[in-house]
Formats: C-alpha cells, structure tokens, sequence
C-alpha cells in the first residue's frame, strides 16, 4: 500500500491529431484536474503529468489528406490542445510530448528491458503491401469490407462497426488508403510480439487485489484479461520510435500503443530535468507514491492490463488506481465532427465563461454510466444552482454586509457556530478521495441550500431595519458560510472561487493560506482573522437567457428529434 504523500495524477495523453470536444474534457480532464487541485489543497505534494501522444498512422494518413508533414500536424495539436486546457482551467504541471528525446530513450529502454526480461519473441505474420505505393498497410492504411459483419468501411486493424479486432484476411475488397487502388498483395514480414498471456496470471491477482477501484473498471478489466493475445509491439512504418539497437531495423517502429503511456514517465522526468532537482522524479516513481491514470472507458484496457504488464515485465512499480469514466453523447448522439453533430469547446468556453461550462461538464462527469450533454439542462442547472443557490447567496449576503457594517465583521462573531464548517470540508473530501467528483459537488450545492435555508429562516434583512445590532449576527454566519463554501468550490470552479476569495481580501499568491482555507472549511480563518470584504466586491454570475442557448441548439439542427 502507497504511504507516501505525494500523488503523480495522469490524464490521458490526448492524441495529436484533432480537436477535443467535451466528453473528452468531462470524461477525462476536469476530473483529473479537480483531484489535482484537492490534493495540493488537502496537503498532499501531488503532480499533474500529461502531454501529447504523437505518433501512430491515424497522425500519418491525416497529415498526408492536408499536406502537412508529421511534425507540422502534431505541432499545430500540441500548441492546439494546450491552448484549449489553459482556457478550462486545466492547470498541468507538466505537458510534454512522445516525440521528445527523452520519451525516445524511455521507449527503446521498455523494449530492450522487457525483452531481456523474456517477454518478447519475433513472429512472422501476413500484412498487406500496396504494390503501387511500395509499403506495408498498417491499420488504417488499409480499408475495406468487414469479413465479419459485411460493414463497407472497415479498417486493416478493426471493424469500427462490430467492433472486432480484424486480420488481414478478414478484409474483403481491401484497398489502400494512401492510394486508393487494390493493388494489394499478402507479404510475409516478421514482427516483435509482448506476451501478455505469459503476464496474466500475475496481472489477474494484481486486479483481484484492488478493492479501493470502481467495481465497473476492475470487472471490465478482469473480463478483459479473459482474451488478451500476444500483441505486435512493432509495425512497418515511417513514423515512430526506432526499435533499440541491436533490433534495429530501418523499415520497422515501435508500435504506437506500446511507447505511448511511457509518455507518463518521460514527461515526469522531463519536467525535473527542467528544474533545480534532476532526479527528484524518483520520488513520484515509486512504490510508495500513488500513480493514478485518469481515462475514458476506451482505454481501460491500455490502463488496466497492457501499461501493468509493460511495468510488471520491465520490473517497475504498477498504477494505484484507474479511476475511468464513461463517455458523454452531446443531445443524445455521439460527437461526431464529419456529420456537424459537434460543438466547438473552445467557442462555447468563450461565450459562456469558463466557471458555467466547468461547473456544467463538472455535473457531467460520466463517473458509473454515460452522460449527456443537453443545452436545456446546461441553461437549467447552471441557473438553478451556480446562479440561484451559489453566487445570489453570496451576492445577497456580500452586499447587505457591506452596506451596513463597512463590509467588516470581527472574529469573536465566528466564534461560538463555526466549527461545523470544517465537517463540510470532510463531507467534500470524503466523495473526492474515492473519485465521486459529482457526488462531492452534490455535497456543497447541499451545503448552499442550508444556509438558503438559515437566511430565510432568520431574516436578516427584515431584523436590520428594527436594529443592526441584531442582524450581525445572522448576517455574520451567512458571511461564514460563504467564505466556507467559496474555500471548498476552489478544485471545481477555480476562476469563480478566486474572485470570491479575493473580494474577502484574501492574498491569492499565499498557497499555503489557500490550502489551510480548504482544509479547514475557512474555520480557523474566520475565527482568527474575520472577514472584511472589498467595498468593490462583485459576486454576481449573469443568468443564462434562452436566447443564445436556443441559437446553439439550431446549429445542431437538434430541435426537430
Ligand atoms: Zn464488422
Ligand atoms: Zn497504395
């Protein structure tokens, strides 16, 4: 069991070779950064490590359909995807890219290391060559008819209609997808396979052993455990990591699947080789430093069996926890850009701010099942909750506060009420530290309706007409409240709970003050310092109108179904 204090956080390495839309950000990179930012906040020495998975044909056959080369494409989604996170708040420590130098040597080091260790054999297998373009057709390279269930569109590596793992031999009227013609033949060409059946039963026992997991990941797993076939490693390709010497060939790759999540332990490393403290990734990469893989359901099975039997094989310490999602449809269907059923995150972000559509995806985060993404409900909640129960909470209290006591209220009026403040805080961190990030938000919405409820139980408003003496104090733990709830919305909507903070004159550059507001709920601050709030002070977030939203749902053409 991992006793350190430190927590490495990984979310999927997004793939460089398009844009990404909002299940990707709710299914994936919100949650990850939302458990980044509590862990720094309850104490713990935590990274967030991601950055840009660069290789692989998908990367190729788009680069060559906008004439660009490799390194021109995966340069425009490099700068493209950082450029997206920074606007959602997603705050990395480090972004690299499996094209770094460093991510090179890491790769051919699992290759040699595994094969050393007896878990690599060459295979001679049948690939299709196109005679017209002189290659081998890996994967997407080769289209055709689903020998399986009769889908035109299938690809040389699976049937996205089936969804089955296809052979070359499976595929009828194959044809090239560089070229277009069926000049194709079958060749014989030997590859280097990982023998995972070899690594099951340990990677069996490993599985059975981690209770602390989502139950719906750990049984996907082991259910997939049940089929899991020696993988080729390499593939006859241009671009990718060179097999290490002496298995150097200058016609062969390693296999993308098989160097990508080394991504996580190369952009580590990259990140302190950057800083004062070259070797101080040593002390994330260790057994007793939880690893957590932050994913979509689509790569549980690179998560949970391929990545730990790559580490059990090369001898490294194995992920603490796989916390995967589900996906997100957006109205019902699957994004899909080609057919327009797609919206454009960065676009939304920009018309609607960054605290509505984090809070929105937030609420989305398809933690058991999947979700959807509906503009109603986008309008409804945000208004009923951040709007209605959060920031008119604030706004209402804020401004009372200020107009009749200068915004000021002394310590000793927290004093005798506020300790229960700091068991909201455990309430939060209780659903966080098992992954229940909507559940956690549930939490402080809850938190809100109470003290909705204290306010209009107790009337402050009507009390400070008759004296202000005696609305101080109604008036004083509504203020608590806020401050408490502002301390604990900070992993979820940073921008929003950073205002809110700083309008209570709270220095945002203190960390360490920042952590202590959250740890305890604001309790100790308030019954230390007080609160005084800036005569500026604005708490307002703008309602959604129907209009732009009605505009967003014409685009999709969604009103007719
Ligand atoms: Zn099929
Ligand atoms: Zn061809």
């Amino acid at each position: 069991m991992p006793v350190s204090n430190k927590r490495f956080i990984t979310a999927a390495l997004p793939y460089a070779n398009g844009p990404l839309h909002f299940g990707h950000l709710a299914g994936v990179y919100i949650p990850a950064d939302i458990y980044y930012r509590h862990s720094r906040l309850n104490g713990f020495e935590s990274l967030y490590v991601c950055g840009s998975d660069e290789h692989g044909v998908a990367i190729t056959l788009s680069a060559e359909k906008h004439s660009k080369s490799f390194q021109e494409w995966v340069d425009q989604w490099f700068v493209e995807h950082q450029r997206l996170f920074k606007s959602y708040d997603i705050q990395f420590d480090a972004f690299g890219r499996t094209t770094s130098k460093i991510h090179e040597k890491n790769a051919q080091d699992f290759f040699k290391k595994i094969h050393d260790n007896g878990f690599l054999k060459e295979k001679s297998e049948t690939q299709a060559y196109c005679k017209n373009d002189k290659m081998f057709l890996p994967d997407r390279y080769l289209t055709g008819t689903c020998g399986r269930c009769g889908y035109a569109e299938a690809r040389g590596d699976e049937c996205p209609n089936c969804g089955a793992w296809l052979q070359f031999e499976e595929i009828k009227n194959p044809k090239c997808a560089k070229c277009g013609k069926s000049e194709i033949e079958p060749r014989q060409v030997s590859q280097w396979y990982f023998d995972l059946p070899k690594l099951a039963p340990q990677i069996r026992k490993w599985l059975e052993s981690q209770k602390d997991w989502k139950e719906n990941v750990r049984n996907y797993a082991l259910s997939l455990l049940e089929s899991s076939p020696e993988r080729a490693i390499t593939r006859n390709v241009k671009w990718g990591i060179d097999l290490p010497a002496p298995w150097t060939d200058p016609d062969k790759k390693i296999y993308v699947w098989f160097e990508a999540p080394v991504g996580y332990l190369s952009n580590l490393q990259e990140y302190f080789e950057k800083s004062a403290h070259p070797e101080g990734w040593k002390d994330f990469w260790n057994a007793e430093t939880p690893m957590i893989h932050f994913i979509g359901k689509d790569n549980i099975i690179f998560h949970t069996i391929i990545w730990p039997s790559m580490l059990l094989a090369a001898g490294q310490r194995l992920p603490t926890n796989v916390p995967a999602n589900m996906f997100v449809q957006l109205m019902k269907k699957q994004f899909s850009k080609s057919a327009g059923w797609y919206v454009d995150a960065e676009y939304a972000l920009n018309t609607f701010g960054v605290d509505r559509m984090r809070y929105y995806l937030t609420t989305l985060i398809p933690e058991s099942q999947d979700t959807n993404f509906d503009w109603m409900v986008f309008r409804e909640k945000v208004n009923a909750e951040l709007v209605n129960k959060i920031a008119n909470l604030f706004n209402r209290v804020g401004t009372q506060v200020l107009k009749h006591y200068g915004g000021r209220i002394e310590p000793s009026l927290f004093a005798s009420h506020m300790p229960e403040l700091k068991s909201w805080h455990e309430r939060v961190v209780s659903h966080l530290e098992k992954f229940e990030i909507n559940l956690a938000l549930t939490a402080i919405v809850e938190l809100t309706e109470e003290a909705n409820k204290f306010l209009d139980e107790s009337k402050p408003w009507n009390l400070v007409k008759e004296s202000k003496e005696k609305a101080l104090e109604p008036f004083a733990r509504a203020t608590g409240y806020m401050f408490s709830i502002a301390s604990l919305l900070q992993p979820f909507v940073p921008t929003f709970a950073a205002r809110v903070l700083s309008n209570f004159s709270i220095p945002l550059e203190d960390k360490d003050l920042l952590s202590h507001l959250y740890r305890q709920g604001g309790a100790k601050w308030l019954q230390g310092q007080g609160l005084q709030i800036k005569s500026d002070a604005n708490f307002v977030i703008m309602r959604l109108e129907q209009a732009p939203i009605d505009e967003e749902i014409k685009k999709l053409g969604a009103l007719k179904a």
